[in-house]
C-alpha cells in the first residue's frame, strides 16, 4: 500500500515580518547591497526615511527619500511619527513609523538603510525582530575613492563624510553581522544567506506550532 499523507504541508509558514538593518559608512557599498536585494527578493521592502538633506541629482523624491524641510520633521518628530531619527552628517533623517507597523502586523519584511544611531534605536525598541548587518570597506583609502566615483557631492560635503566614517566604523560591535565588502557579488551572496536563515528561524516563525501539531497527529501509515 502506497503512504497516502492525511495532512496538508501550508504553502507558508506563517511568521512575524523582519527588520533588516544595514549600516556602513558613505562609500562602503551598503546602497547597492541594499538595491540588489530589493531586485532578487520582491518580498522584501525597503522603508524610505525623510530626510532635510538636498535631494542629488540621481534621487527620486517619495523612492530614495521623502524631502522634507526642518520644520516639517520636527513636526513629525513631535507628533511621535518617527520610529527612530538622527542627525547624520548634519542633516536630520528619521523612519516614518506607519509603514513599518503595518508590514510588521502582516508578516512582511522590511529593509532599513539607516546609520547606528538609528539602529540602536531600532533595536532597543523591536527587539528580536531586528538583524542587522555592518558592512564595511577593505580599506580607507577604498572608501575614499569610492565617495570620489560617485561624484554627487561636493568636495565639502564628502570630506565631511570621510570624517564621520570612523565614528559609523567604531560601532560595528554592535551588529549581529558583519560583512567586508571587497567584493560586491560575494557581499551580496552574503547578506541574501543571511536574509534567508533569519527568516527559517525557529522563534519567529508562530505558524511552525500548528504544523508541527499536525504531523505529530497524523496517523501513521504502517
Ligand atoms: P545619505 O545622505 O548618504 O543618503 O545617508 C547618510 C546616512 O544616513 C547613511 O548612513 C544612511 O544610512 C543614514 N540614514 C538614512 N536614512 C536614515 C534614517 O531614517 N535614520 C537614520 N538613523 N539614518 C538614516
Amino acid at each position: 500500500m502506497s503512504p497516502v499523507s492525511s495532512s496538508k504541508m501550508p504553502a507558508t509558514i506563517a511568521r512575524r515580518g523582519l527588520m533588516l538593518v544595514l549600516s556602513s559608512p558613505s562609500g562602503a557599498g551598503k546602497s547597492t547591497i541594499a538595491r540588489n536585494l530589493l531586485e532578487t527578493d520582491p518580498s522584501l521592502e525597503i522603508s524610505v526615511s525623510v530626510t532635510t538633506r538636498q535631494r542629488r541629482p540621481s534621487e527620486i523624491a517619495g523612492k530614495h527619500y521623502h524631502f522634507i524641510t526642518t520644520a516639517q520633521f520636527e513636526r513629525m518628530r513631535a507628533a511621535d511619527e518617527l520610529l527612530e531619527w538622527a542627525e547624520v552628517h548634519g542633516n536630520f533623517y528619521g523612519t516614518p513609523r506607519e509603514p513599518v507597523e503595518q508590514a510588521m502586523s502582516q508578516g512582511r519584511d522590511m529593509l532599513f538603510d539607516i546609520d547606528w544611531q538609528g539602529a540602536r534605536q531600532l533595536q532597543e525598541k523591536m527587539k528580536a525582530d531586528v538583524v542587522s548587518i555592518f558592512v564595511l570597506p577593505p580599506t580607507m583609502t577604498e572608501l575614499q575613492s569610492r565617495l570620489h566615483r560617485r561624484a554627487e557631492d561636493s568636495e565639502e560635503v564628502i570630506r565631511t563624510r570621510l570624517l564621520n566614517s570612523r565614528a559609523e566604523i567604531e560601532h560595528w560591535r554592535e551588529y549581529d553581522y558583519a560583512i567586508v565588502n571587497d567584493d560586491l557579488d560575494e557581499a551580496f551572496r552574503n547578506v541574501h544567506c543571511i536574509v534567508k536563515a533569519e527568516r527559517v528561524r525557529r522563534d519567529r516563525r508562530h505558524g511552525l506550532f500548528d504544523f508541527v501539531n499536525s504531523l505529530l497527529t497524523e496517523e501513521p501509515n504502517l
